[in-house]
């Protein structure tokens, strides 16, 4: 384990139990997790070509394949913020905090400033507005936060709370709060793409779980909606395990995709092999086999978007009929 995972809550996805919908994660996603947290490579052959966006590509050897873990390419920056978005959205109407909560609501100060707030809510306990505002952390290669557990806790902290302090700092989000009459809490939510938890987070949800208890929502058998599991019986354990995995499970499922998408980029083409390559049983190199540009395309579609989001079925037949002849 490096420095990367040190924090309240990071890799708490690992003691995750699927047994009830909300812990339920496919196993290539905890295969990665497990991979990063033990600092092993994973389904990466060594050394990897990496597609790193705006045309760069560069060789991953194993001193630099880490860069995998913080690449933000395929939309990896907005997924696990998305979902720690929605979870929280979903913790404080069920934690009792509010009846409603919105997400992505364009607030606008008196000067006409806009800010784009992730989560916004009307606390009656308080009077207040409430506005969350997530932000995911991608914690460098361990040598950047010094070596030993301790060094990885301060290193981790640190990078959390300066985001926090720059979420704060927001020249809107400053201007709204200073507004004469303006009664609106800022709450920054940040965490490790490990998930771990800043500071804010974990004062906003000691508090959540307060009110939980003072109405009678603690106990997970009080918020009967939910399914729930032996080791996340109370309100705490349940949503803190809930946010862990949105942020660390995501990030899991976004990092294979780019290492999925960038072995079919690497797999040798009609184009480029002009010389045929012997197909027949015994002399064939698997690494060698041709791709035909055509599929290399239709693969390229299903990565991009995920089998599930593909318009036809022809696309994932096509690359089926490849990985079959690959594989016989
Ligand atoms: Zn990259």
């Amino acid at each position: 384990m490096d420095g990367r995972w040190a924090g309240k809550g990071a890799g708490l996805a690992l003691l995750a139990v699927p047994m009830a919908d909300a812990f339920d994660f496919t196993q290539s996603q905890i295969q990665r997790n497990l991979s990063n947290y033990l600092g092993l490579d994973g389904a990466i052959s060594i050394p990897h070509t990496h597609h790193c966006g705006g045309g760069v590509t560069r060789v991953l050897t194993q001193s630099t394949v880490n860069h995998l873990q913080v690449c933000p390419v395929l939309g990896r920056n907005s997924a696990p913020h998305n979902a720690v978005r929605d979870v929280l959205s979903h913790l404080v109407v069920q934690n009792g905090v509010t009846n409603a909560a919105v997400v992505e609501r364009r607030l606008t100060a008196a000067d006409g400033g806009t800010f784009d707030a992730d989560v916004v809510f009307f606390d009656p306990s308080s009077r207040a507005r409430v506005i969350l505002e997530v932000s995911i952390v991608t914690i460098e290669s361990d040598t950047s936060l010094g070596r030993g557990a301790r060094a990885g806790l301060n290193g981790v902290n640190a990078q959390l709370r300066a985001r926090e302090e720059d979420k704060r700092n927001h020249s809107v989000v400053r201007r709204l709060l200073n507004e004469a009459g303006n009664n609106t809490i800022f709450t920054p939510i940040v965490m490790s793409a490990c998930g771990a938890m800043g500071p804010s987070m974990v004062a906003f949800l000691k508090e959540v779980y307060g009110r939980a208890k003072a109405t009678d929502k603690f106990l997970m058998s009080q918020q009967p909606a939910l399914k729930y599991t032996w080791n996340t019986m109370v309100t705490s354990s349940f949503w803190d395990m809930r946010l862990s995995i949105a942020c660390a499970a995501t990030d899991a499922k976004l990092q294979n995709r780019t290492i999925l998408h960038e072995n079919t980029l690497n797999l040798p083409s009609w184009r480029s092999s002009p010389t045929p390559i012997p197909t027949t049983r015994h002399t064939r190199r698997r690494a060698s086999l041709p791709l035909p540009e055509e599929l290399r395309h239709e693969m390229q579609h299903v990565f991009d978007f995920g089998i599930e989001n593909c318009q036809t079925h022809a696309q994932p037949v096509g690359v089926l009929a490849y990985i079959t002849a690959y594989l016989i």
